[in-house]
């Protein structure tokens, strides 16, 4: 069972405004360079349906007095447990099933509406992330969707393809033999589709991102050089992938880079 507490977003704020520009840990750091050949190959399997995460529920955006006012923005701090993590954590994975949140907050969608997602995380970095999404949220910045990658066989690739944002995937980097800051719990793939990886060539893996390969680019959901999301992740240490030499990863913000 899932222990639920409400953050203090007071204090949130308070913690995130003496932490921005601190230094993010240095476990897990795989770099940035080099192509992605492992973790973006195409998976033959097919949805487990039997997923124990519950399926995205959508919230009517409530009408409020003043009628121009979202529905106030709340999150949830939840434990996981391993059979929640049946694709995404195996034994050897570096950080331990306990130490892993699942973050359950809502977002608005390219529908207009608002909708329940669920991000999972470190359980250092719950409260910030939190508070990012926070922002993203009062500036009704679009999200297609945001499901853990188990939902997805834990399969990257299909997980991208799906347009979904997720964080934690005990994979190794591409193109590297060391952990992702993903296996951490530590990194965060946003609106993967609008925000493509991007090979030195211009190349993507992934047809439904060929109008997004372009930066900048004017487009809902989309990610800029010094957009006010970008400055939102840095506030609480936590680097951009658009900002790589080389390939670029727009979708890709770590703590502390890599
Ligand atoms: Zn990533």
């Amino acid at each position: 069972m899932a222990r639920r507490r409400l953050l203090p977003y007071l204090g949130l704020l308070a913690v995130a405004a003496a932490t921005a520009c601190g230094g993010g840990t240095s476990a897990g750091a795989d770099g940035a360079a080099g192509p992605r050949s492992e973790a973006r190959q195409p998976s033959p399997s097919v949805p487990d349906t039997a997923s124990p995460v519950p399926s995205e529920t959508t919230l009517e955006a409530t009408p409020s007095p003043t009628s121009t006012e979202p529905p106030a923005f709340s999150a949830k701090i939840q434990k996981v447990d391993r059979s929640m993590l049946k694709h995404s954590w195996r034994p050897g994975c570096p950080v331990p099933v306990e130490k892993l949140r699942m973050i359950v907050m809502p977002h608005w969608g390219f529908d207009g509406k608002v909708h329940t997602g669920r991000l999972i995380v470190h359980e250092s970095v719950a409260e910030e992330v939190a508070g990012v999404f926070k922002r993203l949220y009062g500036w009704r910045f679009p999200i297609r969707r945001m499901e853990p990658v188990d939902r997805y066989g834990g399969s990257d690739y299909r997980s991208i393809d799906a347009d979904n944002t997720s964080a934690f995937n005990c994979r190794r980097a591409t193109g590297s033999g060391n952990w992702s800051k993903h296996a951490y719990g530590l990194a965060i793939d946003l609106n993967p589709r609008e925000n493509p990886w991007v090979n030195p060539d211009g190349s993507n893996e992934h047809p439904n991102a060929r109008a997004f390969v372009k930066r900048p680019l004017d487009k809902p959901g989309v990610i800029n050089p010094g957009d006010r999301v970008v400055k939102a992740f840095e506030r609480v240490g936590w680097e951009w992938g658009g900002y790589w030499s080389g390939a670029k990863d727009y979708q890709h913000f770590s703590k502390g880079g890599g």
